[in-house]
């Protein structure tokens, strides 16, 4: 773990310990700058061509709402044309005019019927219109075809507007209303006039505006009141017009998405026509008008997403080649740490890394050797610590401490132990006679008889000059004193073989028991001590107990002291 000085929040401490891994800090890497640059690149893409489609998408429905309004201006004013032209003819003015009169009843009959023989035959050739009618200035019906043809009260009121030339106008009839285009007959500056009045076919209407209509489109006319005048579709008759035309209808060929006439979502134009105050609404659903939206979104959002995938792959492969590594490095440095030294990494990659762990592993076998050695050398300094050069058993400091380790533990529980004190006997002698060098190996020796005589658990160790001190595990006073006299017999009786001559050497001994004869390790020294000096006085080569404050100091041995 990285420690910053700087304390955070708790959450975002344990935040960013997460991220002290190597492996998320690789992958949050990774993501930075894969994942986010070609997700957002076909983010940015796609809300760029998006914008740029919609708006081809508005433009082209515009567009055709134009066209649709130029066609069906051109239409109507082919209707008024159509109008013009039947008006032109002098019979049909002179027969009018010849209605007009009230007298006369033969040729009224005559011109009637040549009138309506001339609408009958303007019906048949123009489907267009779907009736004729002569009216009167004060709105009376001369005639009309087909028969019982009537526009009803609603005609008085557009008569007046009517002149010389045709007009197109909107009658309403109650609840419905109907196209006409009407003109004067006779010249208005006549006492009577007669008007001639075309009924437009509002089905002709419909099918010109479904004339390649584009598919799943509609289009409607809506006058100034909103008041739907007709529709492509008839299904969708009596439906209420959608609020947001309201505020079309203020702008010519504005496009806008919205909720359409059929309740889904819609793109719509209006476009306002010339000849009457009416608006061309056109709808298109959004579904179809941005299906090629819609699926250069998908193909782009697939294309970011497999880019994306594409980069990934080598790049976490990549990243693979540093993470294994560095976290097996990681775990291996960890196991050294608790004592594994030597432990290798096993991968090996190729670069850098690869010669860094190689070094790594180097360093780990060479600290693996140097504990070795320490190791090696610590052991010795401690045999060294605890051995007498010279004889090659213990030496004074270490007796001291297991004797006291061992009264300590005496104290508990109530155990008894032994200490015998040995001294050579003339041994200054001895060296006189043989020399220091045979007075060494001679002490070497004795050393290891006394070793060879007691038992494991006991301890040899030499105190000083040519003295020892044997300590005896579990043996009281009687058994030590009995031990004692087994190591003088043994020293007795070694031959020593010095420059060819074999010599001989006996010892004294002093043995205190614990914890009769001390209850600390100084008075159990100086009582074995007093036994020691005891047995030198008595004559030497022999062994005493000490058996207390102003008591006598036991014989044990009496075997004949044999002079070196
Ligand atoms: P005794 O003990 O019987 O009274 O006579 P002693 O001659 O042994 O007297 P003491 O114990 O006082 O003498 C010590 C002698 O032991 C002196 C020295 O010559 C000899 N000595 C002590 N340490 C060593 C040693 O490390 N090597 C050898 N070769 N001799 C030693
Ligand atoms: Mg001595
Ligand atoms: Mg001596």
């Amino acid at each position: 773990m990285v420690k910053s000085g700087k304390a955070y929040h708790p959450l975002l401490e344990r935040l960013l310990m997460v991220f002290e891994t190597i492996r998320l800090r690789v992958l949050t890497l990774v993501i930075i700058s894969v994942l986010a640059p070609s997700m957002l690149g076909g983010l940015l893409a796609v809300r760029y061509l998006s914008g740029v489609l919609q708006q081809q998408e508005f433009q082209t429905l515009s567009r055709t709402a134009e066209r649709y309004s130029i066609r069906l201006s051109q239409w109507f004013s082919d209707r008024t044309s159509d109008v013009r032209a039947f008006t032109s003819s002098y019979l049909l003015n002179e027969d009018v005019r010849v209605l007009l009169r009230e007298d006369g009843q033969q040729p009224r009959a005559k011109s009637k019927t040549s009138v309506e023989r001339y609408m009958s035959y303007l019906l048949e050739d123009n489907h267009s219109f779907e009736g004729f009618a002569v009216h009167t200035g004060d709105g009376k019906i001369l005639t009309a075809q087909p028969e019982g043809t009537d526009l009803g009260d609603g005609v008085g009121e557009i008569l007046p507007s009517l002149g010389s030339d045709p007009r197109i106008l909107e009658i309403s009839d109650g609840g419905s209303s109907r196209i006409i285009i009407g003109q004067s007959l006779t010249d208005p500056s006549e006492d009577r006039v007669a008007f001639f009045i075309g009924i437009v076919r509002s089905e002709v209407i419909r099918k010109t505006l479904l004339e390649d209509l584009p598919s799943q489109s509609t289009a409607y006319i809506v006058d100034k009141s909103g008041i739907i005048k007709g529709m492509t579709d008839p299904r969708l008759q009596n439906r209420p017009l959608p609020p947001r035309v309201r505020s079309l209808l203020r702008t010519t060929g504005a496009t806008e998405e919205f909720r359409g006439l059929s309740g889904e979502k819609v793109i719509g134009t209006a476009y306002a026509l010339d000849v009457l105050p009416w608006h061309l609404v056109m709808e298109t659903p959004s579904k179809k008008a941005f299906a090629t939206l819609s699926s250069f979104r998908g193909q782009m959002m697939l294309m970011t997403i497999s880019l994306a995938a594409i980069l990934l792959i080598p790049a976490i492969l990549l990243a693979r080649t540093i993470i294994l590594p560095l976290e097996e490095l990681s775990r291996v440095a960890k196991r050294i740490r608790t004592g594994e030294a030597g432990l290798q990494v096993s991968t090996s990659p190729r670069g850098e890394l690869g010669e860094f762990i190689f070094t790594f592993n180097r360093m780990s076998e060479s600290l693996r050797l140097s504990m070795e050695e320490i190791q090696a050398i610590n052991n010795q300094l401690r045999v060294m610590s605890v051995t007498d050069p010279l004889t090659g058993r213990y030496n004074r400091r270490y007796i001291t401490d297991q004797v006291q380790r061992e009264l300590k533990l005496a104290r508990r529980t109530g155990q008894t132990f032994s200490l015998i004190m040995i001294d050579l006997d003339h041994f200054k002698d001895y060296n006189d006679r043989y020399g220091h060098i045979a007075g060494d190996e001679t002490l070497r020796k004795v050393g290891d008889v006394l070793v060879e005589n007691i038992r494991e658990t006991d301890i040899v160790a030499r105190w000083g000059g040519e003295e020892f001190l044997v300590y005896l595990s579990h043996a009281d006073r009687e058994g030590a004193a009995g031990i004692a006299e087994k190591l003088r017999i043994a020293v007795e009786q070694t031959s020593f073989i010095m420059k060819g001559k074999d010599t001989r050497v006996t010892i004294s001994l002093g043995v205190a028991a614990a914890p009769e004869d001390g209850s600390n390790f100084d008075e159990l020294i100086e009582h074995a001590d007093q036994a020691l000096y005891k047995a030198k006085r008595a004559g030497r080569n022999r062994a005493k107990t000490f058996s207390g404050q102003g008591s006598h100091l036991s014989s044990l041995s009496d075997a004949k002291r044999s002079k070196p």
